[in-house]
Formats: C-alpha cells, sequence, structure tokens
C-alpha cells in the first residue's frame, strides 16, 4: 500500500477536512481552535470568502501564466501594491513558491552584486531547508543532521537572546555585537561578508523578538562595510507581529526584504524586495522558477491584502498580542515551569523551562497535546523544543483568544504541569 513518508513529523493527530476562519473541522466535524494557522499562513483565516473568491475568480481565467515565458496581469498588479508597503526604494520583486527559494535567490543576489563569498547568521535563525538557506539554519541540529557539510561560506554569529543567556538586554546585545566583530576578526572579514541575514523575532528558534540596539549595530555595521542587511520576513511579515513588517519594531530599513507565509492566505507565494538598482547588479537570467509568481496565488495575494486592509488585521494583531501576552502571564503566574512568555503581536511563545531554568521540551509537548485534546491546536518550536507558540489567523477575535486562554489552561492542568 502507498503511504506517506514517515519523515514527515505532524504535531497533531487531527485530519482536518474543511476550515473555516479561525476553526478546523476534522471529518466527524469536531471542531478545532487552530492557533496553528498553517505555521503563520492562514492569516485571514481559513477559506476567507473574499480570497476564495478571488482564486476561483483566477483559476477560471488563467492558472499557470509561466512568468519567464510571459506575464501576467495579476504579478503586474501585486508588485505594484507590495511596493506601496515596503521601505522607500525597495520596490523591485522577485517571486517564487516557498520561502526558501525566496532566501536562495536573496543569497544568490547578494553573492552576485557584492562579488563576496560569506553571510553571516545568527545563532537559532531558521532559513529554510534547501542546502543554501539550510546551510544557514541553525534553529535544531536535526535539520542538518546527516546534510553536513552544507554550503560553505554561512558563519553563524549569537543571537541576543537574553532570557537564555540570562542576562539583561543591554549586556547581551552589547556580547552579540562585540562578537560579531570578533567574527569579523576571525570568520569573515567585512569585505569577504556579502550580507547578514536576520529575522525581526527568531522564529523556530523560539519566538524571540531582536532587541532593537542590536538591530541598530548591525545596519550600523552593515552601512561601515558595505554589506547588504537582509530581512527574513518570511514568519513575521504581513501583519503578524502589529505592524506590516516585524523590522519597523527595529528602526532600522534593510537593503533586502524578503516575505512569504501570510502573503497569500496559503496559496504558495514568496517574494524577495530589493532597489531596482541593487537588484540589476544580480546576473541577468540567474533568478526563475517553473512555479513562480502563480497566477492564482498572485490573485490570493491581492485579495488577502485587501482582507488585512479592509478588517483593519495589523490593527487587530497589535490590539490582541497585549491580550494574549496578559493571559498567559497571568497563567504563569500560577504554573511556575512557564519560564518566560514574550512576543510581538499575534507571535507569541510560552517557555517552558525546569529546574535551574532548564528547557523543558517534555512538558511543552505534553501540553501541546493536552490542547488538542482540549480543542486548542498550537505548536512548538524553538532550539530545545520547549517552546508553545501562538500564532492564530490575524482574524482572530478577542473572545476567542479568551476560549484558546481557558482551553489552555485546562491543558496545563490535565497535563500536571507545577
Ligand atoms: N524563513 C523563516 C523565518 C521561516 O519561518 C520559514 C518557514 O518556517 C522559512 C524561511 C522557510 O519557508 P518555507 O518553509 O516556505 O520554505
Amino acid at each position: 500500500m502507498a503511504t506517506i513518508s514517515p519523515l514527515l513529523q505532524r504535531s497533531s493527530e487531527v485530519r482536518a477536512v474543511r476550515g473555516d476562519g479561525v476553526y478546523l473541522f476534522d471529518a466527524d466535524d469536531r471542531r478545532y481552535l487552530d492557533f496553528t494557522a498553517g505555521i503563520g499562513v492562514t492569516s485571514t483565516g481559513h477559506c476567507h470568502p473574499r480570497v476564495v473568491e478571488a482564486i476561483q475568480r483566477q483559476a477560471a481565467q488563467l492558472i499557470h501564466g509561466q512568468y519567464t515565458t510571459v506575464l501576467h496581469p495579476r504579478l503586474g498588479e501585486l508588485t505594484t501594491r507590495l511596493g506601496a508597503l515596503t521601505p522607500a526604494g525597495l520596490d523591485c520583486f522577485f517571486y517564487a513558491s516557498a520561502g526558501t527559494e525566496a532566501i536562495e535567490a536573496a543569497l544568490r543576489l547578494a553573492r552576485q552584486a557584492s562579488g563576496r563569498p560569506n553571510v553571516i547568521v545568527f545563532h537559532g535563525s531558521f532559513h529554510g531547508r534547501t542546502i543554501g538557506s539550510l546551510s544557514m539554519t541553525s534553529s535544531r541540529v536535526g535539520l542538518r543532521a546527516g546534510l553536513q557539510p552544507l554550503m560553505a561560506g554561512a558563519v553563524v554569529s549569537p543571537f541576543p537572546d537574553a532570557f537564555r543567556y540570562g542576562w539583561d538586554d543591554d549586556t547581551t546585545v552589547s556580547f552579540c555585537l562585540a562578537e560579531l566583530d570578533f567574527v569579523f576578526d576571525t570568520l569573515s572579514a567585512p569585505r569577504e561578508t556579502a550580507a547578514m541575514f536576520l529575522e525581526p523575532v527568531l522564529g523556530e528558534g523560539g519566538y524571540v523578538p531582536v532587541p532593537p540596539a542590536f538591530a541598530a549595530g548591525l545596519r550600523e555595521r552593515c552601512d561601515r562595510h558595505g554589506i547588504l542587511l537582509v530581512a527574513d520576513e518570511i514568519q513575521t511579515g504581513i501583519g503578524r507581529t502589529g505592524k506590516f513588517w516585524g523590522h519597523e519594531h527595529l528602526g532600522v530599513v534593510p537593503d533586502v526584504l524578503v516575505t512569504a507565509k501570510g502573503l497569500a492566505s496559503g496559496m504558495p507565494l514568496s517574494a524577495f524586495a530589493a532597489s531596482e538598482e541593487l537588484m540589476s547588479q544580480g546576473w541577468p537570467g540567474s533568478q526563475g522558477g517553473t512555479y513562480g509568481g502563480n497566477a492564482v496565488a498572485c490573485a490570493a495575494a491581492l485579495a488577502t491584502l485587501d482582507v488585512i486592509e479592509d478588517e483593519q488585521l495589523v490593527e487587530r494583531a497589535a490590539e490582541l498580542g497585549p491580550r494574549l501576552i496578559g493571559g498567559l502571564r497571568g497563567l504563569a503566574t500560577e504554573h511556575s515551569a512557564i519560564g518566560d512568555v514574550r512576543g510581538l503581536g499575534l507571535m507569541v511563545a510560552t517557555v517552558f523551562t525546569g529546574d535551574l531554568g532548564a528547557p523543558d521540551a517534555d512538558t511543552a509537548r505534553r501540553v501541546q497535546v493536552a490542547a488538542e485534546r482540549a480543542g486548542l491546536l498550537l505548536l512548538t518550536c524553538g532550539t530545545a523544543g520547549n517552546v508553545v507558540r501562538w500564532i492564530p489567523p490575524l482574524v482572530v477575535t478577542a473572545e476567542q483568544i479568551d476560549d484558546a486562554l481557558d482551553m489552555f489552561a485546562l491543558a496545563l492542568q490535565k497535563a500536571d504541569v507545577r
């Protein structure tokens, strides 16, 4: 009998047959509050009627207008639309399907445009699973296991995770910037460094917001040495953190911005933006792909951006994030196993720790399973797997957040969490 690869590890037992807003339903019509949003993808909720309508309309007109063969209108419309949302000057776009492809494309551009071989990435980052982006990924050793040695030239510098170090933000930032300078002195000289890739909130690595002072330190060094600053906004973009782009929290503007996930409500679409001047320094014809900028995906993205604007979903993420964080901090006062609650907008984490603050992945997993039994879908993340993350669709209501908190409280009880 044919089977699905056992190497795909699934976090829940749910067999979803239908989605509606913040809910998923199984074949028995059991309802689950979906605070995973397809790993931060279905920001407009499952099957938003306007997105469905746009997909259906486009599918009846043109499904595949292959973009190195012909130009289709949705691609131009989306480019204009995104150009109004990206920082001034970042108005030239390349499209692909998966996040990892857009990261690879940004990496290709950075190397070609600068003529420099190396990139600096930060410890705990996740940039993708294909060889280039995987070489830049250090969020979990299992991702790299059995594949090393990977692409040369990806140099890892410490990420300012104050909770992990047990220091305050200022001390952590000073240490990490000093270590970055040490990397310049010992591993990758500035003139050999094409780019630094940064997630504004460390995602798979544990939902750790970047302190603005660290981003300012990177921007200053990039400017000083002619290094490109690339914001990997694949998870943080399109309103997730309560601002349209995560880097807006940091007070710095990147040279390259990569987006995917929330962009098209679940249709596969990714992109990166740079200035036209930078983009034209790449090798002609070096970017492409069979499915990139798919017409149906672009139509879904246009409808997604309409919904985000009309339903004020960025504002909603900013408003409801503190409600979620507040509720979780309340639970943390009752459960000492919750060592930290952190996040920005609707990208929130509960960190499970044991004795002396050691990561406790077992408890995180038990709570996740108990939450599923209570009807709430959550994901874990973190370099040690001890972080339960909260990424509801941005259409979530205050009542649904309260429901989720009640289910989580029950799950903590059922899982015997101290
Ligand atoms: N970069 C970040 C920050 C991500 O969160 C992800 C996916 O989780 C990726 C890159 C890779 O995207 P994809 O899984 O679509 O290849």
